[in-house]
């Protein structure tokens, strides 16, 4: 299976492409860790990407597309993986296309949907684990030791692109250039849309019977 999960920032993708990952044992990468990794090395790419990635911009086209094209290429076997935050512009969209375009291409789209209230009360009170980047919520999903991550021990931090302006500007963002491509997989029937407002197990359950049917 090659997926993709689409949708707004905050609507739980990151939430979901980790739990679908381990239950399915599914390759999975997510464009933003990616780009994060590299910050913490202090890569030149990592400091390229920091600076349209603190105001909430996207890291421009080239630079995103090469560096997910080199993990699906690494991958040994290049049919099974789940991609996190890419595509998110027509441009790489079609590069993937390209791309996956002689092995039949991809298989499935889950556009996970949420209302922008929602989407700015979960982004504006998350919290990341350092270590193994799973998200809590100050107010819906606390930790159960402050500022310590209960899967791993790790260090929780609040994003730098999760303070209220650069919300704004990823969510415009979205709406500029990533909402486009829902029409884009609609055309090609691969778009499965999901609610996204539900408790992460339940949308959980939905992707996971999704993608068992489907298989
Ligand atoms: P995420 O962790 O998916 O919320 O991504 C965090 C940030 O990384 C985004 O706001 C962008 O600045 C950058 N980023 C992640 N994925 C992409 C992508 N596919 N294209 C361009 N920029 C991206």
């Amino acid at each position: 299976m090659r997926v993709v999960l689409l949708g707004p920032p905050g609507a739980g993708k990151g939430t979901q492409a980790i739990r679908i990952a381990d239950k399915l044992s599914l390759p999975k990468v997510s464009s933003g860790d990616l780009f994060r990794n590299h910050q913490e090395n202090d890569t030149d790419l990592g400091r390229l990407a920091h600076s349209y990635m603190a105001r909430g911009s996207l890291v421009p086209d080239g630079i995103t597309i090469k560096m997910v094209m080199e993990w699906i290429n690494t991958q040994n076997n290049s049919k099974t993986f789940l991609l996190d935050g890419f595509p998110r512009t027509l441009l790489q969209a079609e590069a993937l296309d390209k791309e996956l375009n002689f092995d039949g291409g991809l298989d499935l789209v889950l556009y996970i949907k949420v209302e922008e209230k929602e989407l700015i009360q979960r982004l504006e009170g998350r919290l990341i684990c350092k270590k193994c980047q799973t998200p809590f919520h100050i107010h819906t999903d606390p930790p159960s030791k402050s500022g310590i991550c209960n899967k791993c021990d790790g260090a929780l931090y609040q994003r730098d692109d999760d303070k209220p302006s650069a919300v704004k500007q990823r969510l415009q963002v979205y709406a500029n250039q990533t909402e486009p491509l829902i029409a884009h997989y609609r055309k090609s029937g691969k778009l499965e849309e999901i609610n996204g407002q539900r408790s992460v197990s339940i949308v959980e359950n939905e992707i996971i019977s999704i993608l068992t049917q489907s298989k």
